[in-house]
């Protein structure tokens, strides 16, 4: 097969700033050493001698500020050494909100609040993790908050929501997520719901506001908010609403002068807009790819990133839950009653009698005990997929990452499928 390396141990040396790319061959993985010198994944450091296993799919670059050896084995679909990366660009953006976070730890003031933007696949999320990882690296604790529905990096797709980040990120599963805060939003693009999507991008910048208040050394470290690659007509509405809502001090634009220039027009002076270059390494994903990359976000919040989770599968009666979901089909303001109007309805919360049509749905677990609580506005728990529905016994069955019992009863609809085969 011409397209893929088969990697028996081959030795990639690396020269200071250069940078070690390689995609994971689908169904297959890579284990990564590096021998000599230092090295690091989205600016987390490798340790020496460790091997690191990457799983079907991943897109790893190893940077060295200095130079290293690297040794991979497995199969990958390309791997190449790059001298050309932003990554001096980066580490100066890093050292300037890090100058803003010592005069906001001398002041008592919050630190820097930043929105990074860009259209799709240009190293968004990326960007984020390296900032996020030189804060930490510092002794800084940034909060982490995603509001990027289509791939949920919190929580999963469909889900908006954010983490304070104590330790670097882990090279092989990322951010560890114990207790992340997230929001259940339902689909997988803002525009789906867009009144829903604004609502609870602003209750996060309140929670999160909420979470600065109780800790200076948070508070100092700012927040780092990664975005969806929409960015035109309401898309564009939607990010000015989240830099209004985070208040943010910063924006890093990645690879569009256009939404650069955009921005600087439209925003108040003292919101610091910075325009960076993208990676050449960030690889464009089709709609395809995209939606697989859900569909295995899914899949390993059930099953774990190397299959080593063992979920549950039980029944629910319909008689133990409440189910609903949020967003009325939205009627002509002439069918409304006096005085609503037809957003409202969009944000309202409408039960839902369990049926066929819950199969292989998404379900959210509303950390809400009672269903008089502001059940949209209130965080979740944990998520379920329906595996299958008995309308004679009146029980669906679950998918569910704990046994039983469920920790709630009030469960929140997703949009977004899973279908449970391997
Ligand atoms: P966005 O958030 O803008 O959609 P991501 O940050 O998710 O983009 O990057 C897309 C993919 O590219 C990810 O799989 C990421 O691991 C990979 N990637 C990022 N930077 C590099 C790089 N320098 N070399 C190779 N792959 C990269």
């Amino acid at each position: 097969n011409p397209h893929y390396f088969h990697f028996q141990g081959q030795e990639f040396k690396l020269q200071a700033h250069a940078e070690l790319r390689f995609e994971v061959e689908a169904k297959a993985s890579v284990e990564l050493e590096m021998t000599e010198g230092r090295g690091e994944m989205f600016g987390t450091e490798l340790a020496k001698n460790k091997k690191y296993i990457f799983v079907s799919g991943s897109k790893v670059a190893i940077y060295t500020w200095h130079g290293c050896t690297i040794v991979l084995k497995g199969k990958a679909e390309v791997a190449y050494i790059s001298k050309e990366t932003p990554m001096v660009v980066y580490v100066n953006t890093h050292a300037a909100l890090e100058q803003m976070r010592q005069k906001a730890e001398a002041e008592n003031t919050r630190g820097p609040r930043i929105l990074v933007v860009g259209p799709t696949d240009v190293g968004k999320s990326t960007l984020c993790r390296i900032l996020v990882n030189y804060a930490v690296r510092l002794g800084r604790s940034p909060v982490l908050a995603d509001i990027d529905v289509g791939q949920g990096n919190m929580g999963l797709p469909g889900t908006i929501g954010a983490l304070v980040v104590e330790r670097t990120a882990d090279v092989e599963e990322g951010f560890q997520q114990t207790a992340p805060l997230v929001f259940h939003y339902g689909h997988k693009s803002p525009n789906d719901n867009f009144q829903l999507y604004n609502m609870l991008v602003s209750r996060l910048a309140e929670i999160i506001n909420v979470r600065c208040e109780q800790s200076k050394k948070v508070n100092c470290s700012g927040v780092i908010i990664n975005t969806a690659g929409w960015i035109r007509g309401a898309g564009y509405e939607a990010l000015k609403q989240a830099a209004g809502a985070f208040e943010v001090d910063v924006i890093c634009v990645l690879d569009q002068e256009r939404l650069y220039n955009q921005l600087k027009g439209d925003l108040p002076d003292f919101v610091k807009i910075v325009l960076l270059p993208k990676s050449g390494g960030v690889v464009e994903r089709s709609q395809a790819t995209r939606a697989e990359s859900r569909d295995n976000r899914i899949r390993e919040y059930f099953y774990g990133l190397k299959n080593n989770f063992f979920p549950h599968s039980f029944d629910v009666r319909f008689n133990d839950v409440k189910i609903f979901k949020v967003g009325a089909p939205s009627l002509p303001e002439s069918c409304l009653p006096l005085g609503m109007k037809s957003q409202d309805s969009q944000t309202k919360l409408v039960p839902l009698v369990p049926s066929n049509s819950l199969l292989h749905h998404v379900l959210s677990i509303s950390a809400a005990t009672t269903v008089d609580q502001d059940i949209v506005e209130t965080n979740v728990l944990g998520f379920l997929v329906v595996t299958s529905v008995d309308m004679d016994k009146s029980v669906f069955t679950v998918l569910s990452p704990a046994p039983r019992p469920l920790p709630r009863n009030i469960l929140l609809v997703m949009d977004i499928q899973f279908m449970d085969i391997k």
